[in-house]
């Protein structure tokens, strides 16, 4: 395999649609840096890549702090020379009705959801607007045009990275493009995170129609391979039986 194609960080590689997209990207021939707090899966993920005549690389991450995410972004250039793509894709789900006040969760959501994605903003676009050229996809979710029960702060930080991918993207100045990709359901770890009995229960039937990881994974190769001159902003994946 040839390994000519783009340097790609992805935040949240260690499961689910980061796990996926690294996997899909990588096949596909582009460099892939992963990031997450779990680092022996990321270690894992890129000797099997790897092993696959894939170029990968690590490095843990956390995306709620700022100066990480700036030496995440760094090791992408330092590792492969440059920084081509950034996937802000690390988020964090555990949803609760508001009345239970579970305010340390609400705080992890926007540390997470928002000041993560605004700490890769932050992190990759001074070194794409010197490149003349970059791509930032920002996964957001179908939560950030619609608000349930249980995810007013979920949907409010998803909403939020929305409002940001499409602020950037009017501002991008014609070289730096930006894709806001909001999957549905999909399988993975998310929902493992919920602390709340109740919503946990009934994330169980909501849940129960998914995506595989790889059909996100799919979509952001697909925008990821698009001619320069094109920007797909949105792209909205749901699994054909899902109402919402
Ligand atoms: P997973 O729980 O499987 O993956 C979440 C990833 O985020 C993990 O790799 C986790 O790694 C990482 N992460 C969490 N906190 C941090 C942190 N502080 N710093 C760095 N990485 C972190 O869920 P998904 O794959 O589903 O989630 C990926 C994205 O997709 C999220 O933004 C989610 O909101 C979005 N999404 C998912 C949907 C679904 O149904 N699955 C639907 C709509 C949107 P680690 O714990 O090792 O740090």
């Amino acid at each position: 395999m040839t390994q000519t194609g783009k340097v790609v960080a992805i935040t949240g590689a260690s499961s689910g649609i980061g796990e996926a997209t690294a996997r899909r990207l990588a096949a596909d021939g582009h460099r892939v840096l992963l990031g997450a707090r779990r680092t022996d899966r990321l270690e894992r993920l890129t000797e099997q890549i790897t092993a696959e005549g894939g170029a990968a690389a690590f490095r843990t991450l956390d995306v709620t702090d700022a100066q990480d995410v700036c030496a995440f972004v760094d090791a992408a250039r330092t590792e492969f020379g440059r920084i081509d793509v950034l996937v802000n894709n690390a988020g964090v789900m555990p949803l609760s009705p508001l009345a239970t006040l579970k305010t340390d969760e609400w705080d992890r959501m926007i540390d997470v959801n928002v000041r993560g994605v605004l700490h890769g903003i932050a992190a990759a676009l001074p070194a794409m607007r010197a490149q003349g050229a970059g791509h930032i996809v920002n996964i957001a979710s179908v939560g950030a045009y619609e608000v349930s029960p249980t995810a007013a702060v979920y949907c409010a930080t998803k909403f939020a990275v929305r409002a940001i991918s499409e602020g950037l993207r009017q501002e991008s100045g014609g070289d730096v493009r930006v894709t806001l990709v909001s999957p549905g359901v999909t399988e993975s770890e998310l929902a493992d995170g919920i602390s709340d009995p109740a919503a946990r229960e009934a994330m169980k039937a909501y849940r129960a129609v998914a995506l595989p990881a790889s059909a996100i994974a799919d979509a952001i190769a697909h925008v990821v391979s698009q001619p320069p001159e094109v920007d797909v902003n949105e792209v909205i994946i749901r699994p054909v039986a899902s109402a919402q």
